[in-house]
């Protein structure tokens, strides 16, 4: 087990590109272990490899803690997100890079989604409520965007001003 330290915003790395996996071993392996020790550490229910300094297309989520349920591992490996829905969903979203931080996203409410697991198998995947939102919150992660770029730059502006101050 092995819990990484989570990048905070500010940091370059959240913003970098990342890169696709091609082989998949015992390195990804171990890459998809690390994300979830820190994850259920830092008691989230989704983290992205970039948040632990790996510019890798990796991300992990259980939403298990939201709904007091079994254990429902997702790993998510070079996603691609193939539809959305055009009706949109307003919820609360936070990040573990960026605690304190919390906001009102607007995100599409139903989405397909293709991606590899920890193996390289491939899956489609649908999703929608909870699950859809953390799956795109994540992936923004891989593409260098974090939830607070999907608000009005007027709030976005608020939102960094209060964080800093409380930093
Ligand atoms: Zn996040």
């Amino acid at each position: 087990m092995t819990v990484r330290r989570v990048v905070l915003l500010g940091e370059e790395v959240l913003r970098a590109p990342t890169a696709e996996i091609e082989r998949f071993g015992k390195e990804t392996q171990a890459l998809v272990q690390d994300l979830f020790d820190t994850m259920y550490y830092a008691e989230g229910i989704g983290i992205a490899a970039p948040q632990i300094s790996v510019s890798l297309r990796v991300c992990v989520m259980d939403l298990s803690r939201a709904d007091d349920s079994e254990s429902q591992r997702l790993t998510l490996i070079n996603p691609v997100v193939l539809e959305s829905s055009k009706t949109e969903e307003k919820a609360t979203e936070g990040c573990l890079s960026i605690p304190g931080m919390e906001e009102v996203v607007k995100r599409p409410a139903h989405i397909v989604v293709r991606a590899q697991d920890e193996l390289g198998r491939t899956n489609e995947l649908e999703a929608e409520g909870l699950l859809s939102r953390v799956i795109q919150h994540e992936i923004d992660h891989l593409d260098g965007i974090l939830f607070f770029d999907r608000v009005t730059p007027l709030k976005r502006q608020f939102l960094l001003k209060k964080w800093k101050k409380n930093q």
